[in-house]
């Protein structure tokens, strides 16, 4: 019987810092990371850390208001017993419903003290062996040159996959896409992430344009609501149809699966509210036979590794797109967790994250 894990602390920071360029995509653009480590202690003084990266278009929170929700949650989860990890969620539940990032925050930090505690880093406490994960990279919109210019650097850097955003202007989009495609050459994989921006009618103009561009996935191509039109479009195009926006829930998730509206969906820890309901949205997707990518809001590494170590653990998981971190001027909140070469990411031969977060200095 191993010793008691009560929580005794659940402490929240908010963490800035740099781009090395603006970030744009169709839901608006960025010059730095807003993000909010977490850190829970519990009896004996055994830490896990989380981080909470809200972003209200999408998760329905700011950072105040994911800070607000953070202390309320303190005090509901003091005296708790870490093991509970369902518990911790109804609790969290409790006081408010959404607060997807917060509640990540929280999960992230008793996961990674659940999985210390076993001595287990985290992707073989939740049943994996292999500690590599292959990420994609991310070409953010710029000017068609500028986008190319990126895309073969990257090749070049050894990401094997890019995912090119779209979704504001859909002739702007073919002519990216042909220009990146000439960029990188044949070999590169490329996905296209819309990011909610088109409809019906104009998703089909522009992959009817890039028929023989090789572009594996199409990503959230039209608002998320719209799981009928994302049937629509999935019987008339070649490519994987993959949700993200759609799907922030285990719920979202059966819905979806049931309208038939996706061939793959894309888990944000920070959009299902942590590693408990996003272990259920990948049930879901498996029994209905849809695949799942590992995907990131603007994360460091502390929650990235979170994400690296579910796609690590879960066959489902096919795919992983964690690749905010390598965004950050200066990404020294945080050490550990795993290594990078070329596209591969290794996963910490350590307990839990892998993580060490010098957390009083934040
Ligand atoms: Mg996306």
């Amino acid at each position: 019987m191993q010793s008691s894990m009560r929580i005794e602390n659940v402490e929240a920071k908010l963490y800035r810092a740099p781009l090395r360029a603006p970030f744009k995509i169709a839901l608006g653009e960025t010059d730095h990371i807003e993000t909010i480590i977490v850190r829970v202690t519990v009896e004996g003084g055994l830490a896990g850390f989380g981080e909470a990266s809200a972003y209200a278009p999408v998760t329905g929170e700011d950072s105040e208001g994911a800070l607000a929700f953070l202390r309320k949650a303190a005090s509901a989860l003091v005296g708790r017993d870490a093991a509970g990890v369902a518990g911790i969620h109804a609790a969290m539940d409790a006081i408010s419903v959404g607060r997807p990032a917060a509640k990540a925050g929280v999960d992230i930090a008793v996961y990674d003290i659940l999985a210390k505690r076993a001595q287990l880093p985290l992707y073989r406490f939740l049943g994996g062996t292999d500690p590599c994960v292959r990420t994609d990279m991310t070409v953010g919109l710029a000017d068609t040159a500028v986008m190319a210019e990126r895309a073969a650097l990257r090749a070049r850097e050894g990401f094997r996959t890019l995912k090119i955003k779209a979704g504001i202007d859909p002739a702007q989009d073919v002519e990216h896409l042909l220009a990146i495609r000439e960029a990188v050459g044949p070999e590169t994989e490329l996905r296209i992430d819309a990011n909610q921006g088109w409809d019906a009618k104009s998703a089909l103009w522009v992959l009817e344009r890039l028929e023989g561009v090789g572009i594996a996935e199409v990503e959230q191509p039209l608002p998320h609501w719209d799981l009928a039109g994302m049937r629509f479009l999935r019987e008339r195009i070649g490519q994987q149809l993959m949700l993200d926006e759609s799907v922030h829930t285990p719920h979202d998730a059966m819905r979806a699966a049931m309208a038939g509206a996706g061939d793959m969906i894309n888990i944000k820890l920070m959009k299902s509210g942590g590693l408990h309901p996003a272990l259920k949205i990948n049930a879901i997707a498996e029994a209905a036979g849809m695949a799942c990518m590992a995907g990131c809001m603007s994360e460091t590494r502390v929650s990235i590794s979170a994400g690296a170590h579910m796609a690590a653990a879960l066959p489902n998981v096919v795919l992983a797109d964690l690749d905010s971190w390598m965004e950050i001027a200066d990404d020294g909140c945080a050490q550990g967790g795993f290594t990078r070469e070329g596209d591969r990411l290794t996963l910490a031969d350590a307990p839990g994250l892998g993580v060490t977060v010098d957390f009083d200095a934040l």
